[in-house]
């Protein structure tokens, strides 16, 4: 299948689409494939190319796992005890043709974002985590930003431009 080819269904020429969407689940891993599937699925009116879908799904990935195992981990559990399941509030926004992912928790927070966002940082070794989540989502959105308060919590916000994909693509 071609990649960079996309149909046009005239949404995209719509001049002001503008389309909202809240969800809110358990930071339990199998919510992981359901958010990023969320996401793909609100996606569709803007005709992402498959390639643009996966971008966007790693990165969304990476975010809701990064606060289930780190927002949300033992050492939060154990100063944290609740019967109730912590829960990842994600906020879905297109304006024209720009997505904007936003993924929080209320779990630890981060201490030193500049130095968690750096390749290869990862506070978790032992756990066969390589440190590169924030990396991947820098790489395959157009904008990433990280709110973070000790204590308090993590908010993640990526951007990205839909369509920038050239409509025929070059052979060479
Ligand atoms: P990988 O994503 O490659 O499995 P990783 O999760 O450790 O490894 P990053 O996703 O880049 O790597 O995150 C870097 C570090 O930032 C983490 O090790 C963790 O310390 C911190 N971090 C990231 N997200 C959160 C979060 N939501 N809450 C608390 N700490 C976080
Ligand atoms: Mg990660």
């Amino acid at each position: 299948m071609e990649t960079g080819h996309r149909m046009d269904n005239g949404i995209r020429n719509n001049t002001m689409l503008k389309n909202e969407m809240h969800l809110t689940f358990d930071a339990i891993s199998v919510n992981e494939a359901f958010a990023r599937i969320a996401v793909a699925a609100f996606v569709t009116p803007l005709n992402p190319t498959i390639e643009e879908i996966s971008d966007i799904k790693t990165a969304v990935s990476e975010a809701v796992t990064n606060a289930i195992i780190h927002g949300y981990d033992a050492e939060y559990e154990s100063e944290n005890p609740s019967e109730e399941m912590p829960q990842i509030y994600m906020r879905c926004l297109i304006e024209e043709d720009v997505l904007l992912v936003e993924v929080k928790d209320t779990g630890k927070g981060i201490e030193n974002i500049e130095q968690a966002m750096e390749p290869l940082f990862t506070t978790k070794p032992d756990m066969d985590r390589s440190g590169m989540g924030f990396a991947f989502m820098e790489a395959f959105m157009d904008d990433l930003e990280v709110i973070s308060v000790p204590g308090m919590g993590t908010t993640v916000q990526m951007k990205k431009k839909l369509g920038t994909t050239p409509w025929i693509r070059q052979e060479d």
